[in-house]
């Protein structure tokens, strides 16, 4: 018999998480879902997924979707209208805001998670047509400082490395970064070379993350001292004669400033021991290993960005770089990782309020020339107004309009609380987006618009190493959703400006986006596409990952940048830079005496509206927590696994305390992700000061002095429930994706005679219940059963002795037949047991703590490969690998 049997069609896209840029292969099932594997031709990763994109399957379920344009009525409601409406509303009021106020009462804020071709288009109308340059970006928040120090460096914003030169390093320097939970995949690749070619990894981190535990040299560092740490280094070069002259004669300037400088601030390894209060023999050893190491690749993150002095400490990486040539040959750069999937394509495209477009500033050389390309009438002519100062202005009233794309500032800007409130003076507040309710749009947002999603859109997004790749669509765009780029040419055409937003397709976007970056050009700037300007439709859909530049007439290569100068300033020369002295942060004080620093977990997201909707996601990290060290918790009275609530003078939040000798006293860590969408009391960035960084602009996310106290509860529980459900007021939760429903884990002083109330309210339409209750012992067990099955349950217990959900969750989860659910309600053993099966340390074959635990400890496994082995844990994505041999060492990190 010769049937023909359909293969399935296979998408070649790029996942929306990350900076890395993994190539992704998403085969749609034909019913809205579809399998996702890495991309085995994809550059970035050669195949390999973390255990984010493996879980891209399970985010692209529909329910929490706006799926219709909406408009917020008088009475506070949302109300579905058409597109025409809501489009002329925003066009027809951001008309009349600029004829009463000028242009500058508007802003745009945008998200490192737009395509390019979004991001050109909003940038284009706002700067070219509207005449304002208030268009920033989330990726203010993530790496401003990063881009203000190339251009003071090398006279752009250009990343010299490329992913390649990791493969081909003998020593890489992570400052700043927790790469193994951050940028997972890139991470995996520094292991390799490690194993491959014994390079030597040395982490600079105040805490030693799940990557500090796989460092030759660990440093941690004080916080915010990383810059006098590499002005000391820069210091101990220049005496071992350890500098490459020649070099800085010939490409650079201003290199004895900045010598002088580093003298000042470290002048020696005593010096910088005391400054960054390290041991002054690892900070020898650090100096001795870059010394003696050709091939460095420094790499750095949030950890250096966020910081109210990151610029200076992102140029103090360079300057050592410079001095000693190791910049731009194989395997020596100083390598910025972005956090966000396209935070380098909104850069080229100059969606940051102090770009202009395509690399060029607002010169007025430059203005004119992207006027003249544009056919702009009113191109605005100087910087608008960054992140913190756009939210500013909006408390303040000078800001009367704001536009939101694909970002939710309501949870991730500092202050976030008093942010927020400020949303409520806009006279009018528009948010695209993907979700019909998220905190931003709870905020008061007036007109939102339903964006087209991951899997759904179409166009380019560049990663780190400045590798352009294609996002494609592999599912047909649900409801009424519609891409951002279209949206914002439609409101462009009303408001007069058609012509000029006259595009058809993403590939239109492109092209012109391409032109524009080799529009007289001539070699002044770094970012030249212009060889993809003239791509066919066809050419377009088929784009191969392909790094900038790509000059017209020039053949397609990986460029590293300035082995040989040639730097982007008017002599073509680098600037070094003389760092100012690291100040001292915000001041501790008896009532704030901790620091609150703030980061990611490794399975989340941002602030989790795709993420959490993955149980395999939720189950590493699955309630907000703080990391404290033992002794700050013994001090201020917490347990490992209590709740405690953290105050800044901005807010308070109430988290759980996670015990960990590897933060620093004095310190606490707290994660960003949680918001009120997701959980009760747990937005970290409200407690977070506002303080920027004069240059870049970005706000110091990591050193807000704060104070931890125990949270007073009697009664803590769970409730496993088919749908999501919200607690009374008072209760502290947080919900969590599990499979077949919603996990709630919560804390209460209601008092156990009101809980079969509440359980009532709980229980499902139809459902029966059976019910176990100990007033004395303040034990509640509550299950729901329909037609034979366990459909949920509502347990509680004593605040010190929460009943343990992993017995009931697995039924739930397995959608089990009454008889063992009822068991547990009566009987109670495995909900009172003590020990639980713990996080899911491995997302990709859903292995939890307990289990690798029992396979240690029984002698069956005395490392990663034979957890492996038993367990397969750590075989596929790689991202649990620094926790498992954490676990082989008999310290869990995971919370
Ligand atoms: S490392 Fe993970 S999150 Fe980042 S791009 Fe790759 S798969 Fe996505």
């Amino acid at each position: 018999m010769n049937a023909a049997v359909s293969q399935p069609i296979v998408v070649r896209t790029t996942c929306p998480y990350c900076g890395v840029g993994c190539g992704v292969l998403a085969a749609p099932d034909g019913i809205g879902g579809a399998s996702i594997s890495g991309d085995p031709a994809h550059p970035a990763n050669f195949g390999r997924l973390c255990s984010k994109g493996s879980a891209l399957d399970e985010t692209l379920a529909l329910e929490q979707r706006l799926l219709h344009p909406m408009m917020r009525q008088a009475d506070d409601s949302l109300v579905r209208v058409s597109w025409n409406i809501a489009l002329d509303a925003v066009a027809r009021r951001l008309r009349a805001i600029v004829d009463r106020d000028g242009p500058g009462a508007i802003a745009f804020y945008l998200s490192g998670q737009l395509l390019t071709e979004d991001y050109y288009v909003a940038n284009k109308l706002m700067k070219g047509f509207i005449g304002s340059s208030n268009v920033d970006t989330n990726s203010r928040l993530c790496m401003a400082s990063s881009v203000a120090g190339h251009k003071r460096a090398f006279g752009a914003d250009t990343v010299p490395g490329i992913y390649r030169d990791i493969d081909e390093a003998d020593l890489i320097v992570l400052v700043g970064s927790n790469a193994a939970w951050c940028h997972p995949v890139l991470y995996q690749r520094m292991i390799a070379a490690r194993q491959r070619r014994g390079a030597r990894l040395i982490v600079i981190d105040p805490r030693r993350t799940a990557t500090a535990k796989d460092a030759d040299l660990f440093l941690p560092i004080a916080p915010g001292m990383d810059s006098a740490l590499f002005c000391g280094l820069l210091v101990a070069l220049a005496d071992a004669q350890a500098l490459d002259h020649a070099f800085i004669d010939r490409h650079t300037t201003a290199f004895a400033e900045a010598l002088g400088r580093a003298r000042d601030i470290a002048a020696d390894v005593a010096a910088t021991a005391r400054a960054t209060a390290l041991e002054a023999a690892a900070v020898g050893r650090f100096f001795e290993l870059f010394r003696g190491t050709d091939r460095v690749v420094t790499c750095f993150s949030q950890g250096v960005n966020q910081s109210a002095q990151g610029t200076d400490k992102v140029n103090a990486i360079i300057n050592v770089h410079l001095a000693t040539g190791r910049i731009g040959r194989p395997g020596s750069a100083p390598l910025s990782l972005t956090g966000q999937p396209n935070a380098m394509g909104g850069r080229e495209v100059g969606g940051l309020a102090n770009q202009l477009a395509a690399h060029m500033g607002f010169s007025s050389a430059e203005t004119d020339r992207v006027r003249r390309f544009w056919g702009a009438p009113r191109i605005a002519a100087s910087e608008g107004l960054k992140a913190v100062d756009m939210f500013t202005a909006i408390e303040r009233g000078t800001v009367k309009a704001l536009w939101v794309m694909a970002t939710n500032p309501a949870v991730s800007l500092p202050r976030a609380g008093t942010m927020r409130a400020a949303l409520s003076k806009l006279e009018l507040f528009v948010v695209s987006e993907n979700v019909v309710s998220n905190d931003t749009v709870a905020a008061g947002a007036q007109v939102l618009l339903p964006a087209a999603a991951w899997g759904e859109k179409d166009g380019t997004v560049t990663n780190s190493e400045r590798r352009i790749s294609r996002q494609r669509a592999f599912l047909p765009a649900p409801g009424e959703t519609r891409p951002d780029w279209w949206i914002v040419s439609e409101v462009a055409r009303r408001l007069g400006f058609g012509a000029a937003f006259d595009y058809r397709r993403p590939a239109d976007i492109f092209r012109e986006h391409a032109a524009l970056s080799a529009f007289e050009n001539g070699g002044h700037r770094d970012f030249d596409i212009g060889a993809l300007a003239t791509l066919s439709d066809a050419a377009y859909d088929g784009l191969q990952p392909v790094m900038w530049p790509v000059r017209a007439g020039e053949t397609q290569c990986e460029r590293r940048f300035f082995a040989t100068g040639d730097f982007f300033t008017p002599d073509h020369r680098a600037r070094f830079v003389a760092p100012q002295a690291p100040r001292p942060h915000a001041a501790t004080s008896d009532v704030f005496p901790l620091r609150l620093n703030t980061g990611r977990v490794r399975d989340q997201w941002h602030t989790m509206t795709r993420t959490a909707m993955s149980p395999r996601l939720c189950a590493h990290s699955p309630q907000p927590f703080v990391e404290i060290h033992p002794d700050d918790a013994q001090a201020a009275g917490l347990a490992d696994g209590g709740l405690a609530k953290v105050t800044t003078q901005y807010g308070s939040a109430t988290l759980k305390v996670f015990c960990h000798a590897g933060q620093q006293r004095g310190s606490i860590f707290a994660p960003i992700h949680w918001s009120d969408a997701t959980a009760t009391q747990a937005r970290v960035c409200d407690l977070v000061a506002a303080a920027t960084d004069p240059i870049s602009g970005q706000p110091e996310l990591k050193a807000t002095p704060a104070r931890v106290e125990p949270a007073s509860f009697g009664y803590r529980g769970f409730a496993l429930l088919r749908r999501p459900v919200t607690l009374p007021e008072g209760t502290w939760f947080a919900r969590l994706a599990v499979t077949g429903g919603a996990g709630v884990l919560f804390a209460t002083n209601e008092p156990p005679a009101m809980w079969h109330d509440l359980v009532r309210r709980l229980l499902p339409e139809g459902a029966e219940l059976a019910a176990y209750s100990d007033r004395a012992r303040g034990v509640g067990r509550f299950g729901f059963f329909r037609s034979g099955r366990f459909d949920g349950c509502f347990f509680i217990g004593p605040a010190h002795r929460p009943p343990q959900w992993d017995a009931m969750r697995s039924l739930f989860e397995s959608g089990a037949v009454a008889a063992p659910a009822r068991r547990i309600v009566f009987a109670g053993r495995d909900a009172d047991a003590t020990v639980e099966a713990g996080p899911l340390i491995c997302a990709c074959f859903g292995v939890r703590l307990s289990a690798i635990r029992d396979v240690v400890a029984a002698g069956g496994a005395a490392s990663v490969a034979d957890i492996g082995r038993a367990l397969r844990a750590g075989t596929n994505c790689g991202s649990c690998l620094p926790e498992l041999r954490d676990i082989v060492e008999g310290v869990a990190q995971s919370v």
